[in-house]
């Protein structure tokens, strides 16, 4: 399908229409200000849209109002197609957004009646990791502000509809931006959303219980550290230890290397206990050689960081292959040896392609 022709075929995604669902508060007070609403209608707005999630026309005492911001706007949209569960109770959701394109969240459960979403940010991903099922895709385009905002609400929404029907206890508490797609190519759209997310009008998340992770676009993420000040975990894929090998199976690495990255990290702010993610996928004979194993001993020393190891999730077409048990416990141990404080990851939703790096809408039905 021609991306182009999805994006614009949508007369109400056009520039000049606001997309009123990733309008961060501060930025809906000015426009209100510039529409002639005024700006003291913001609170009423937002908590109409974001915790009641009301059309404009019903949100009550906006009156006249209503017309004119919708005049100016469009709310995005995301409609829930599928859910597939895994037997381990992670669940695979399948979304499509009003141009029918189609992107994948992933509900993973966790302890205490929790579950976390795995947010995507793009249809796709232009960023072409060899290891990733959706870099292999190509990126098709990437998701609005709004739209990122309207994934996790159908997913918050498909949460409460489970508990209400007795079918599960948990609530939607946490959110990771481990999705198809890199939540830091179109930062705007990124930021904007957390932006949204995290509003004491809005919905209002736990800024520690979200995280952003990123192949590390040093430019982004040095806006992202000083946007949002350290308080939304970030996590880096660091996936090697030397850049010859970073830029084998990360084609951006090929722009910035592991001492620029190594140097942005340094200046990311930890306030608190927070610690850096740098997650790790084990590749055999790739990146678990000595070699690279003293490549991330080097790079981990001095910042507050925990390495978290993702053996490799296969996926059709990939010719890598999985790591066995004793080769995870093997680069757990070499880093533990080198003093680098590291964890396994739990693979979890395998089976329904839900897992990390196989989110290229396989598994479903449709
Ligand atoms: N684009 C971002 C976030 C999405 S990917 C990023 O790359 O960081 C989320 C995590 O899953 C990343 O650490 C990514 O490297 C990892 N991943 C990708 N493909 C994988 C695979 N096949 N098996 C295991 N982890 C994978
Ligand atoms: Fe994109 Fe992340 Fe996959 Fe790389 S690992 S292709 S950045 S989604």
């Amino acid at each position: 399908m021609d991306s182009t022709a999805l994006i614009t075929s949508h007369p109400k995604q056009s520039s000049t229409s606001t997309d009123l669902l990733g309008t961060p508060f501060q930025h809906l007070c000015q426009l209100l200000d510039d529409w002639g609403v005024g700006r003291v209608q913001a609170k009423r707005i937002f908590r109409g849209l974001h915790v009641h999630r009301l059309p404009l026309h019903q949100i009550p005492s906006l009156g006249r109002h209503a017309t004119t911001v919708a005049s100016h706007t469009h709310i995005a949209t995301a409609e829930i197609i599928e859910v597939v569960s895994a037997q381990d109770g992670t669940k695979k959701i399948l979304l499509q957004l009003s141009d029918g394109a189609r992107v994948e969240a992933v509900l993973l459960p966790m302890r205490r009646e929790r579950f976390t979403l795995c947010v995507s940010t793009q249809v796709g991903c232009a960023m072409g990791c060899s290891f990733c099922a959706t870099g292999t895709m190509g990126l098709t385009r990437p998701l609005s502000a709004g739209e990122i905002v309207a994934q996790v609400y159908r997913a918050q929404e498909y949460v409460n509809a489970q508990v209400a029907i007795g079918h599960s206890e948990r609530t939607l508490s946490h959110l990771v931006f481990m999705g198809m797609g890199e939540p830091l190519h179109y930062y705007e759209q990124t930021r904007d959303a957390l932006r949204v997310l995290l509003d004491q009008h809005g919905i209002c998340l736990a800024a520690r219980h979200v995280t952003v992770s990123t192949v590390g676009l040093v430019h982004a993420m040095r806006r992202f550290s000083s946007d949002f000040g350290g308080r939304v975990q970030l996590a880096l894929s660091l996936h090697a230890g030397t850049d010859e090998t970073r830029r084998q199976i990360i084609p951006a690495a090929r722009k910035w290397s592991l001492s620029e990255l190594k140097k942005t990290l340094i200046d990311h702010p930890l306030p608190g206990s927070r610690v850096l993610m740098l997650e790790y996928v084990i590749l055999p004979g790739v990146n678990d050689t000595p070699a690279e194993l003293d490549g991330v001993a080097e790079f981990s020393r001095g910042l507050r960081a925990l390495v978290n190891l993702i053996p490799f999730n296969p996926f059709k077409g990939s010719d890598l292959r999985s790591p066995t048990r004793s080769e995870i416990d093997h680069v757990e141990v070499e880093l533990k040896r080198r003093g680098v404080p590291c964890s396994v990851r739990v693979t979890r939703g395998q089976e329904r392609a839900g897992a990390c790096g196989q989110l290229a809408m396989q598994g479903f039905q449709s």
